[in-house]
């Protein structure tokens, strides 16, 4: 990203995000307009970029926006993964139709994908069933998590029409039979706009459907849609680091005796900066070597928000403290699918 490029999304960070951070952790206030002016201001604009151009310039937004409110960062994810499903998909007419008000955040969008993920992975049972029909398909089942939601927001998902045929899709959350219910009772991250979502005999006509074959066109879009989260520990772990450093000199400099000081926590983070620098001089994205990277973020996030804690003392330890809220959004990035468990699995089971 540009330096100017850089300075405007510090300024929409600063106007836009800053003043509502506490709010989003507290009262689970959802910073859409933050999310809109980006939008506006044409950060999730693909034109003149290449793949690598803009994911690289997504991932800096992702993680700029973390180092102040991992629960909108995660937002900026929820629609970047969205986005990715549109930009692949290869129903031109439904490109079409979304994708310039995706990309200026007209339109608002999240992901269901974290079951089908877990599916393919054989981890749990897909959730949403597909029937076929008329014009299209009747869907039904619930996704007991999905972000970034709203009335007039759309989100992807994965829905089977039998155990070798599944179909994924992308729908508007004021459609007839999907019932949306707010969840806000999570130990943090509760203003991402997260709502169980029920389908009830949910018709999707076929203009929807991104890809009749769901698990072929996920296997495209993985490698995107796990680099976007890389950002999101990144930012954490920065803004750990840096809550670190300003209380070194408290009680005469004594967190200088606890096992976890900023150097080290640099190193990683640098290490990880330059595994991804090698993952992009690739000719493709290779979705295990990102694998590996979200999974060692993962364990540095943790490490990271726990440290932050120690070294805050009680000041820390105040509900509402910005210590507080990394941590628990630390723990929320563990569990973002895929978890820590489900790559554990897949990289070393
Ligand atoms: C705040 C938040 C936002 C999320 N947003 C999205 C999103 O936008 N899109 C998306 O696809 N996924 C979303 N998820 C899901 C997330 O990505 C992971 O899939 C999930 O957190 C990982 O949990 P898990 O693998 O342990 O499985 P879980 O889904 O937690 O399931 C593991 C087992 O626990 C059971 N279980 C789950 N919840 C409960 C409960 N409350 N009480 C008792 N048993 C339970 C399940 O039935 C299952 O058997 C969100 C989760 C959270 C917490």
């Amino acid at each position: 990203m540009t330096i100017n490029r850089t300075a405007v999304l510090q300024t929409i960070i600063e106007e836009q995000l800053k003043p509502y951070v506490k709010k989003v952790d507290t009262e689970a206030f959802y910073a859409e307009n933050f999310l809109r002016k980006l939008g506006e201001e044409g950060f999730f604009s693909s034109e003149n970029k290449t793949v690598k151009e803009y994911i690289l310039d997504e991932m800096v937004i992702v993680k700029e926006t973390a180092k102040v409110c991992m629960t909108t960062a995660f937002c900026v994810w929820c629609h970047l993964a969205a986005l990715t499903y549109v930009r692949n998909t290869k129903k031109d007419g439904l490109k079409k139709q979304l994708l310039p008000s995706l990309e200026k955040g007209e339109i608002l969008a999240g992901t269901g994908l974290s079951n089908p993920m877990k599916f393919y992975a054989g981890l749990e049972k897909l959730h949403l069933s597909a029937k076929p029909t008329q014009g299209g398909y009747t869907i039904s089942g619930v996704l007991p998590s999905v972000s970034n939601l709203g009335e007039d927001h759309w989100f992807g998902f994965v829905a089977g029409i039998n155990e070798n045929e599944q179909i994924m899709c992308i729908v508007p959350c004021n459609t007839k039979g999907l019932k949306l219910k707010e969840k806000v009772d999570y130990l943090g991250v509760n203003g991402s706009a997260t709502y169980a979502c029920s389908f009830t005999d949910v018709f999707i006509p076929n203009e929807w459907v991104l890809s009749e074959d769901a698990k072929g066109f996920i296997e495209e879009i993985r490698p995107a849609f796990l680099t976007y989260q890389i950002p999101l520990g990144l930012g954490v772990t920065q803004a750990s680091i840096s809550s670190i450093e300003i209380v070194c000199q408290r009680q005469n400099g004594c967190n200088q005796f606890l096992n976890e000081q900023p150097e080290d926590l640099k190193e990683k983070v640098e290490s990880i900066q330059k595994k991804l620098e090698i993952i992009f001089s690739g000719d493709r994205l290779n979705w295990k070597d990102i694998a590996a990277v979200k999974l060692e973020t993962s364990y540095l996030t943790l490490k990271a928000v726990q440290a932050s804690m120690l070294h805050n003392g009680s000041a820390g330890y105040i509900q509402d403290s910005p210590a507080s809220r990394r941590l628990r959004e630390g723990y929320f990035f563990a569990n973002l699918a895929p978890t820590i468990k489900h790559l554990e699995k897949m990289l070393n089971g």
